[in-house]
């Protein structure tokens, strides 16, 4: 047979990826209040309302009650909110629902405080007993109260190590280790929900909504961060292919596996990985695909920052990699128009150029603005220029050091002074785009500011960040 006559296999087309629809964020948003008030609504039939206008006692403690309801309610929506609920993830974005559960967790936790507080003194006031005496009843005598007084020392562990400053001075890996902690609080504190709350047993309808709302967040988990990232891992056997020194430190890992064109990936979108490389593999790292995914490859850029990035380097060709993903909405299924401009700086181009290969536009639609420190540190150069030439994307390079105060986007010696200013000259008719923002965070959120003060209706902004 020769070369001409040889039939060629046909490239499988991608899977196509149904598009979020936008009522689904109003849906849960709206799904997380239905349930604080299902909660409220279990207390009033409890007679928890009539309990307020008794003794003083009764009044602490029913107020107890209602606050455990709420904050066991919150610490379920919590769980949800990082199960990696494919509707839920798509909806708000990984960092978004990072903020959102940092937000629910704090409430979560005031109300455990308060709930404490209220039914102890409640009880001490109820029983003319003082408080001490109280609480080493309560602790020694009521059923599962020895496993929740466990449960709160778990969430309080987990409460502050989440505190911004605490957070800063722990290692990622020990804070996410800690951070686990609050499923084992979950767990503990069920005993004593049915052994004491009588809120959670007192009706078939409180017994339903807590057995439901418990199995919903335990199977949400089970599913989506456990089951579904084995299953695609087997499914698709990703190994390492090769790796590329893009820049002194940066390194593109790239990688095949079987049916790729099946997983159903979007550029712009991150995987967790794990690669199976000898001890500490078990520590995942999220990174953007760098390109757009491919029926056979896929392919990530990293700069080297500490150990995950730095381990990267020794990686082998042949390396088993572990996926969980694909996760992230920084896609084109949110775009607007059919303009696109991307804004990165330094590692925050990966995502950008996988966006550029990958979506549709017009010659002249899309422009790019990269920033970086020096020209030694654009990554992707080459790729870049022949996107500008090829698919004729416009193409700023901002390069130098940074600047200061709140236009600090720009290099510090750029003819624009002020960041809005020069957004628009580089983005004429800017109103008209869909903006992609990804870099450091604060230099992201001046970047935002400037788009926004430029007139950018904030729907037409997207953005990803590198941080939780
Ligand atoms: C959605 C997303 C996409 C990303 N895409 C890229 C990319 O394309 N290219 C790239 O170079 N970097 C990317 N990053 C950043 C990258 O994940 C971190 O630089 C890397 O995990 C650092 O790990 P380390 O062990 O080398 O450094 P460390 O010194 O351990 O960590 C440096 C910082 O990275 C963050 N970090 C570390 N591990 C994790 C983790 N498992 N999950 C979340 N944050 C972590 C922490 O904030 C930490 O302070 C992305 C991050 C996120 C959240």
């Amino acid at each position: 047979m020769t070369a001409s006559t040889r039939s060629v296999r046909p490239v499988p087309a991608r899977v196509r990826v149904r598009a979020t629809p936008p009522w689904w964020r109003d849906a849960i948003g709206v799904a997380c209040w239905v349930s604080a008030l299902v909660v409220a609504a279990l207390w009033l039939r409890g007679r928890g309302a009539q309990s307020l206008v008794a003794g003083a006692g009764e009044q602490l403690t029913s107020l107890g009650r209602l606050t455990g309801l709420v904050a066991a309610d919150l610490l379920l929506i919590q769980v949800l909110l990082m199960a990696r609920v494919p509707m839920i993830e798509r909806s708000y974005g990984q960092d978004e629902l990072a903020r959102r559960h940092r937000l629910v967790g704090f409430w979560s936790f005031n109300l455990l405080l308060a709930h404490i507080v209220l039914i102890t003194f409640g009880y001490a006031l109820s029983g003319h007993v003082n408080v001490v005496s109280e609480t080493w009843t309560l602790v020694s005598s009521y059923g599962g109260m020895l496993l929740a007084v466990a449960a709160t020392a778990a969430l309080t562990a987990v409460t502050v190590t989440s505190v911004r400053i605490a957070r800063r001075r722990l290692r990622y890996e020990s804070w996410h280790l800690l951070h686990l902690y609050a499923y084992l609080g979950v767990g503990l504190s069920i005993p004593h929900e049915i052994w004491t709350g009588q809120d959670f047993i007192s009706s078939g309808l409180s017994r339903f909504y807590w057995w439901s709302s418990y199995a919903l967040a335990a199977g949400a988990v089970l599913v989506f961060r456990v089951g579904l990232p084995v299953l695609r891992t087997f499914r698709h056997g990703i190994r390492v292919t090769s790796v590329v020194q893009e820049t002194p430190d940066v390194l593109t890992v790239r990688m095949g596996g079987r049916g790729l064109h099946r997983l159903p990936v979007q550029a712009g979108q991150f995987f967790i990985f794990r690669f199976l490389d000898g001890p500490g593999w078990s520590r995942g790292n999220p990174y953007s695909l760098s390109a757009a995914p491919r029926h056979d490859r896929i392919q990530i850029t990293a700069k080297d920052l500490g150990d995950g990035s730095g381990r990267l380097r020794s990686l082998r060709p042949g390396t088993g990699v572990l996926i969980e993903g694909p996760y992230g909405r920084l896609t084109g299924e949110h775009r607007v128009g059919s303009k696109v401009a991307m804004i990165a700086s330094g590692i925050g181009i990966t995502p950008m150029r996988a966006l550029l290969e990958d979506l549709e536009y017009d010659k002249g639609d899309a422009i790019l603005i990269y920033r970086a420190h020096s020209a030694q540190d654009l990554v992707f150069r080459e790729e870049l220029d022949a996107l500008a030439s090829e698919r004729g994307v416009t193409v700023h390079y901002l390069t130098g050091p940074r600047g200061v105060g709140a236009d600090s986007w720009l290099p510090r010696h750029h003819p624009q002074a002020r960041g809005g200013d020069a957004l628009r000259r580089l983005i004429p008719d800017l109103r008209r785009y869909d903006v992609f923002v990804c870099g450091p965070d604060a230099w992201m959120d001046a970047v935002a500011d400037a788009a926004l003060t430029a007139g950018l209706p904030p729907g037409q902004l997207h953005q990803e960040r590198f941080t939780w």
